[in-house]
C-alpha cells in the first residue's frame, strides 16, 4: 500500500463508522498563542473539546498536517538520528465529541489495524500501553480484544523518569489532556531498541503507531484539572510510520514517499546515498519548510519564522556538509510538489513562493555559513575539554548566524557538547551592550542576527543513550 492509499483508507473506514472526513487545518493555529505549530490532529477541535464550539458533528476524522520542531513537542533534533521522527509528518486521527469512548476508540483501532479487510497486521507483532491507573481500558484490551498481559505495559506519567513513553497526553502546558493507550509495532530483533516502558524503548525496534487519548480534563494555566464537559476521544497515527510498516520496511526514510524525494535530493546532491543521514535530513525539511511557508510563514528572527529559519539552515549546513557549493534546497520543491502536491494543492500553488523564500535565505545564509563552519572547526581543533564555549556558539550566533540547535547539531556529530550556560551570558552581556549603546542611538546589532530570543533551559532528552541539553529559543 502506497502512502497516499493508506491516508484514504483510513479516510475511509472511520467515514463508514459514521464520521465526517474533515479537512487538515493549517500548521498556524489560528488564535491559539500557546501553541507554536499545529502538532496534533486535534488541535482544530481543542474548543469543540472544551465545550466552547458546537459542531454539526459528534464524530470527525482528518488527515493533519503537524510541525514538531518547536514548543511542546519537538522533534527537530531527532531528525536524521531516528527511523521514526520527522519535523512534518501526516497525522490520521478520529475524534468523539461527547460521542463514543474508550471500548469504541480500542475497538476501532484494533479492528483498522488487524482485519483482513483493512490493514491486516498481525496482532503478535502488536504492542499497547495504557495508562497505571487505567484498569478500564487494561480490561478491553485484554479480556474484549484478547491482547495477551505480556504484550500490555501499564505506564504512568513517568514521574520525571526519562523513558520516550507518557501515557497521559496534553497538546501543550494547558488545555485539553487525558490518559492514553498507545499502540506498538515491533519491527522484529533486526532492530535496536526495547519494549514500551523499557529504558531501552528509544530505540527503532517498537514504533509507537497510534496513540489514542481518551479527552477528559482541561489542564488551566495554573495547573488546575478541571473536568471536560463530555468524555471524548482523540486519536493520532503516523501515516509515515504505519506505512514502513506495510511496506515492511524499517524507517520511514524508506517508504514509496521519502524513497523518491531521498533520490530527487540525492540528484541535486551529487549523488549522495539515500542511506547518509545528512540527505534524510534534507528531505525531511522540504517538507516542513515548504508546508510552513505554504501557510504564510516568513523566515524571520523571531517566534514562527525563527523556527523555520532554523530549519532551512539546518538543511543548508547538511547540503554543505554533502558538498553544495551552491544553493541547492529550493531546487527540492518541485520534487515535493510532484509527490505530493495532489493531496495538498496549496504546494502548486504556492510552489513560486516556496522557492523564492528559500531561495533567498539560502542565499543569505551562504555569505556566512563557510566562515562560521571554519572559525567552529578552528575552536574545536583547539579544544582541550569536550564542551564547547559559551563565546564561540555566541559568536556564531551574532556574526554568523548560526542559531544554537544548528552548532548543536555540529557538536553532536562530534560527540561535544554546548556551555549553554556561558552561551547565555555572553548573550547577556551583548543585551547590556546593546542598551547601554541605545541610549546613545547606535544601533549595536546592524548587520548581524538581532538579539530578540532567548535561550531556554527546557530539560534533557535521551537518544541512543546519550543525555542531550534540551534548549529552545523562545
Ligand atoms: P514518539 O514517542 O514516538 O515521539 P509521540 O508520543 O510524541 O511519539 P503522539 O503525540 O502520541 O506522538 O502523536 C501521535 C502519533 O503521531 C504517534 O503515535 C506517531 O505515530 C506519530 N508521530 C509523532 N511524532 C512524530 C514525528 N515527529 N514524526 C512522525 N510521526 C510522528
Ligand atoms: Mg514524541
Ligand atoms: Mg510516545
Ligand atoms: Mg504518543
Amino acid at each position: 500500500m502506497k502512502t497516499a492509499e493508506l491516508r484514504q483508507a483510513f479516510l475511509e473506514y472511520f467515514r463508514q463508522q459514521g464520521h465526517t472526513i474533515v479537512s487538515s487545518s493549517s500548521l498556524v493555529p489560528a488564535d491559539d498563542p500557546t501553541l507554536l505549530f499545529t502538532n496534533a490532529g486535534m488541535n482544530q477541535f481543542k474548543d469543540v473539546f472544551l465545550g466552547r464550539e458546537e459542531r454539526d458533528y459528534s464524530r470527525a476524522t482528518t488527515s493533519q498536517k503537524c510541525v514538531r520542531a518547536g514548543g511542546k513537542h519537538n522533534d527537530l533534533e531527532n531528525v536524521g538520528y531516528t527511523a521514526r521522527h520527522h519535523t512534518f509528518f501526516e497525522m490520521l486521527g478520529n475524534f468523539s465529541f461527547g460521542d463514543y469512548f474508550k471500548r469504541e476508540a480500542i475497538n476501532y483501532a484494533w479492528t483498522f489495524l488487524t482485519s483482513e479487510q483493512w490493514l491486516n497486521l498481525p496482532p503478535e507483532k502488536l504492542w499497547v500501553t495504557v495508562y497505571a491507573e487505567d484498569d478500564e481500558a487494561y480490561d478491553i484490551w485484554h479480556k474484549e480484544v484478547g491482547v495477551p498481559a505480556d504484550r500490555i505495559v501499564r505506564i504512568g506519567d513517568n514521574g520525571g523518569a526519562r523513558y520516550a513513553s507518557d501515557n497521559f497526553w496534553q497538546m501543550g502546558d494547558t488545555g485539553p489532556c487525558g490518559p492514553c493507550t498507545e499502540i506498538f509495532y515491533d519491527h522484529g530483533p533486526d532492530v535496536a531498541g526495547g519494549p514500551p516502558g523499557s529504558p531501552e524503548e528509544d530505540g527503532d525496534r517498537y514504533i509507537e503507531i497510534w496513540n489514542v487519548v481518551f479527552m477528559q480534563y482541561n489542564r488551566t494555566a495554573d495547573g488546575e484539572m478541571l473536568n471536560l464537559p463530555k468524555p471524548s476521544v482523540d486519536t493520532g497515527m503516523g501515516l509515515e510510520r504505519v506505512t514502513a510498516v506495510l511496506q515492511g520496511v524499517h524507517s520511514n526514510y524508506e517508504i514509496d514517499l521519502f524513497d523518491d524525494l531521498l533520490k530527487a535530493a540525492s540528484a541535486i546532491l551529487g549523488g549522495a546515498a539515500t542511506t547518509e543521514a545528512s540527505l534524510r535530513v534534507v528531505a525531511d525539511h522540504i517538507r516542513s519548510c515548504a508546508f510552513l511557508i505554504s501557510d504564510g510563514v516568513m523566515p524571520s528572527n523571531e517566534g514562527r519564522g525563527f523556527v523555520l529559519r532554523r530549519i532551512i539552515r539546518r538543511a543548508a549546513r547538511h547540503g554543505n556538509k554533502l558538498g553544495a557549493k551552491e544553493p541547492f534546497f529550493y531546487k527540492l520543491t518541485g520534487a515535493l510538489v510532484e509527490l505530493m502536491g495532489e493531496a495538498y494543492p496549496q504546494l502548486i500553488s504556492s510552489r513560486k513562493q516556496i522557492e523564492r523564500v528559500l531561495l533567498q535565505e539560502e542565499e543569505q545564509f551562504a555569505k556566512t555559513l563557510d566562515k562560521g563552519l571554519r572559525l567552529l572547526e578552528q575552536d574545536i581543533a583547539e579544544l582541550e575539554g569536550e564542551v564547547i564555549p559559551g563565546e564561540t556558539i555566541f559568536t556564531l550566533y551574532d556574526t554568523y548566524g548560526f542559531p544554537v540547535d544548528l552548532t548543536n547539531d555540529i557538536a553532536r556529530e562530534r560527540g561535544l557538547t554546548l556551555d549553554y550556560e556561558g552561551y547565555e551570558r555572553a548573550m547577556e552581556s551583548q543585551r547590556e551592550r546593546a542598551r547601554a549603546a541605545s541610549k546613545f542611538g547606535i544601533d549595536y546589532n546592524a548587520g548581524g542576527m538581532s538579539i530578540d530570543g532567548k535561550t531556554e533551559f527546557t530539560g534533557y532528552d535521551r537518544i541512543d543513550g546519550h543525555e542531550r541539553i534540551r534548549a529552545v529559543i523562545v
